[in-house]
This record gives structure tokens, sequence and C-alpha cells, in this order.
């Protein structure tokens, strides 16, 4: 029963209303007509159920890192999911750019790291902790340090002893880590 029509948010495609159905997530216009928009999302994205809340910033924003994926043997992983002007949901895992070697950043379990970590010779240690005092990383702050050498913002972190501090967080001097600056 739709009792309860729940605007999740706006189709990237005609700018109706999102709403959400049994199976997922529907536009407005997407009456089964020809011409009409066509635009679908699966409740269900990579064996991973979603919410409305992500679903929402997936529509707002475009991009949204989550964990919680898995593969057919379950293995679980995070990844970025990007929807495309044609409201087509893709996976990407690269990130950024590495400003130390200027190979690929991906998102992995415990932490952004260099596709060149494991090149021959010339092997690239750069990482960025997906937690870093408390704060997890989002997908803005890694662009802006991989990007810029900084982030614009100052992000709210925790001591040991629970005390809250602010800081940015920016590339050490020698571009292998990320340092509070
Ligand atoms: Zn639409
Ligand atoms: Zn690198």
């Amino acid at each position: 029963m739709d009792n309860e029509t729940k605007i999740i948010g706006r189709c990237p495609v005609c700018g109706g209303n999102v709403v959400k159905t049994c199976k997922g997530y529907r536009c407005e216009n997407n009456t089964g007509e020809d011409g009409k928009c066509g635009l679908f999302i699966n409740g269900v994205i990579g064996n991973r159920k979603m919410s409305d809340d992500e679903i929402a910033k997936l529509l707002e924003k475009r991009s949204i890192l989550l964990d919680g994926f898995a593969t057919k043997e379950w293995k679980a992983f995070p990844t970025v999911l990007v929807m495309g002007d044609d409201g087509v949901i893709s996976m990407e895992s690269i990130v950024a750019r590495c400003p130390r070697c200027g190979g690929e950043i991906r998102v992995g379990a415990k932490a952004f790291n260099c596709s060149n970590y494991r090149q021959e010779g010339n092997p690239c240690d750069f990482v960025i902790w997906r937690n870093i005092g408390g704060h997890l990383m989002t997908l803005d702050d890694v662009r802006e340090i991989c990007a810029d050498g900084v982030t614009s913002r100052e992000i709210e972190m925790y001591g040991e002893n629970g005390a809250i501090y602010r800081r940015k967080l920016g590339l050490s001097p020698d571009k292998t880590k990320v340092i509070k600056v």
C-alpha cells in the first residue's frame, strides 16, 4: 500500500520529485508511458540496502562515499556511488589524484591509498586514514587535501579524554601523509 508519498529529492533527468516505492525510488514522472522520465533507483545497490537519507544525498550531491557493499562472495568493500545526468549510478573507487606521485587515490576499508603503492622500484606510500582524530574523512576533505594541500575548513576532532578541538588537515612537507596544520 502506498498510503504516504515520501519525497526523497529531485530527479537529475527531468527535475521532478523522486519518491519512494516498495522496490526503490522513482521519479514521479516515471509513469511507464513513452517519452516520460524513466528514472528508477533500485533500493539495493551492490548487495547493500540504501537508506532514504543516502539516496537523498546522492540526488543532491551526485556522489556519496559509503561502506558495506559486498561482492558475490560477500566480501565487503567501500565505494563512491556517482549519479550521472542520465540518472545512471556507477561505482567509482578512484577519488582523487595522489599529491605525491600523480597516481590514483582509491578508497579502501581503512584508508585512502595511492594506486602506486606496489609499483616496482618507486612505490608510493601516500595514505590518508579514513578516521583521523575521530573524524570520518569525507570525499570533500580528501579531494581538498589532494588538490589544494589543505582542507578548506577546520575539522572537529577528539582528544583521548574526549575533548573537542578543531584544526585544518593538510599535507606534511614531504607529502607522504596528512598532518594537523
Ligand atoms: Zn524524472
Ligand atoms: Zn602516490
